[in-house]
C-alpha cells in the first residue's frame, strides 16, 4: 500500500461531523452553510439537466464559465484574463490545489507553506516528493514573520502555497504582507499557488487582495476560487483556477488525470452566479460578518478567549480562560458530547510531526443561521 495514504487519518472534518451527528450536537465544526445558495443558480442547474447538458463538457470547463471567471477577475481585482487559455474548471478547490501543485512541483523541489494549514496541503506535497518548508504564524494576530519567511526561501524554492483569507485563522493577508511575499518570489524566481476560496468573505475594513494583482506576480501566480464558498453550495464542488497560459496548460493536464471534467449543469449555474451584481457579493460578506460578530460575542460570554477574525467562515477561541487543560482534541470531544456543540481542534491544522503544537485553540464555524448560532451559544453558556 502507499505509505502516505495508509498513514493518513480520516479528515478531522468528517470525524467531527460524525461525532456531532452521534450526539445530536449543533455542528459548528465542518465549514458548510445551513441555508440554500441562490435560487436562480439552483434553477439554472436544474434547467441545464433538463436541457440535456449531461455529457462530458470540455476538459478545461464550459466556455461560459471560463468567461465568467475571467470577467470576475477583471471586475473585482482588475486582473485581465484570457478565458480560453488561462482558466481551468476543477472539481472544487480541493482538486485545484492538487492539480496546481502537480503542475509546478518536481520531486525534491522546496515549497513554502504557512502553519496552521489546511489539511490537504501537506499530504499532497508529500505525495509529490516536495520538501516542505513550514513557516509558523503566531496567534492572536497571525502576522507575517518576515525574517522567518525570508529564511525559508532559497535556491531550491519552487513555490509558496498561500491561503488568504485563511482557514482556520480568519486572517486576511495585508497588502504590505503580500508585497513582501511578492518580493521574495521575484528574488527567488518562484511561483505562488493561492488558495483564495474565501475571497468574497472578508469583513471590512479588511479586504481581499489577490497576490496575482501585485506588480510582477501575474506570470508566477496560480489563483484558486470555489463556488462552494462564494455561493454557499459546498456540495457542488466546482472550483476554478486562473493562471498564466503555460501554467494553466499544466493544470489542465493534471485535471485530465484526476477527474477530467466537472458536471456541466453545475458549471452553467456557477457561471450565472459569477455574473451576479456586486450587491450579491457585498451582502454575502455582510451577512457573514454579522454571524462572526454574534458567535464571537457569544463565545466571549461563555468564557472563551476570542481571537480577531477578518474573514472566512471561521473564528478561533482560546480555551485557556475556561481552565481546561486536557488539550483541544479532548475539549472538542467533550464539548460535543456534553454541551452538544461541535467544533474543530486547531491542532489538526499543524504538521502532526511538529513539536510544541498549540493545543488551546478551537475553531468554530459561523456560516450558520443566527438562530442556530444563538442556540449553540446558549448551550455553551449553560455548561459553563
Ligand atoms: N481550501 C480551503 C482553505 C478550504 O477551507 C476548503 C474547504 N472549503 C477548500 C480549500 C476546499 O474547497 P472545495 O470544497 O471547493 O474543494
Ligand atoms: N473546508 C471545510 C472546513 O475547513 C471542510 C471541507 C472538508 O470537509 N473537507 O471546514
Amino acid at each position: 500500500a502507499n505509505t502516505m495514504l495508509s498513514g493518513l487519518p480520516t479528515t478531522i472534518f468528517s470525524v467531527m461531523s460524525a461525532l456531532a451527528a452521534r450526539h445530536d450536537a449543533i455542528n459548528l465544526g465542518q465549514g458548510f452553510p445551513d441555508t440554500e445558495g441562490p435560487a436562480d443558480m439552483v434553477e439554472a442547474a436544474a434547467g441545464a439537466l433538463r436541457d440535456g447538458r449531461n455529457q462530458y463538457p470540455p476538459l478545461a470547463g464550459l466556455p461560459e464559465l471560463r468567461t465568467a471567471v475571467a470577467r470576475s477577475n477583471a471586475r473585482f481585482y482588475g486582473i485581465e484574463v484570457d478565458p480560453a487559455r488561462e482558466v481551468v474548471v476543477t472539481c472544487g478547490a480541493t482538486e485545484a490545489i492538487t492539480a496546481s501543485l502537480m503542475a509546478l512541483v518536481n520531486r525534491g523541489d522546496e515549497v513554502v507553506v504557512f502553519e496552521p494549514l489546511y489539511d490537504t496541503y501537506l499530504p499532497v506535497l508529500e505525495m509529490l516528493g516536495a520538501t516542505v518548508r513550514t513557516v509558523r504564524l503566531a496567534p492572536p494576530r497571525w502576522d507575517l514573520p518576515r525574517a522567518e519567511l525570508a529564511a525559508a526561501f532559497g535556491p531550491r524554492t519552487k513555490a509558496i502555497l498561500l491561503n488568504t483569507p485563511m482557514n482556520p485563522t480568519g486572517k486576511v493577508f495585508t497588502a504590505a504582507e503580500l508585497a513582501f511575499i511578492a518580493s521574495l518570489l521575484a528574488q527567488y524566481d518562484a511561483y505562488a499557488v493561492c488558495d483564495e476560496v474565501y475571497e468574497h468573505l472578508t469583513f471590512s475594513p479588511a479586504r481581499h487582495l489577490p497576490l496575482m494583482a501585485l506588480p510582477g506576480m501575474r506570470g508566477r501566480t496560480i489563483r484558486i476560487g470555489s463556488a462552494g464558498k462564494s455561493f454557499s453550495m459546498t456540495g457542488w464542488k466546482v472550483g476554478y483556477v486562473t493562471a498564466p497560459a503555460p501554467l494553466a496548460d499544466l493544470v489542465a493536464k493534471a485535471h485530465q488525470l484526476l477527474t477530467f471534467t466537472v458536471a456541466p449543469n453545475l458549471q452553467r449555474a456557477v457561471a450565472v452566479g459569477l455574473e451576479k451584481d456586486t450587491a450579491y457579493f457585498t451582502e454575502l460578506a455582510e451577512g457573514m460578518r454579522a454571524r462572526c460578530q454574534q458567535l464571537g460575542d457569544g463565545l466571549r460570554q461563555a468564557g472563551f478567549g476570542v481571537l480577531p477574525c477578518d474573514g472566512s467562515y471561521f473564528i478561533i477561541a482560546d480555551i485557556t480562560p475556561l481552565g481546561f487543560t486536557g488539550g483541544d482534541v479532548a475539549f472538542c470531544e467533550q464539548m460535543t458530547a456534553h454541551a452538544g456543540v461541535a467544533a474543530i481542534p486547531v491542532s489538526a491544522f499543524y504538521d502532526s510531526r511538529g513539536v510544541t503544537i498549540p493545543d488551546c485553540y478551537v475553531r468554530f464555524a459561523f456560516c450558520k443561521q443566527p438562530g442556530v448560532i444563538a442556540a449553540a451559544v446558549t448551550r455553551l453558556q449553560a455548561v459553563r
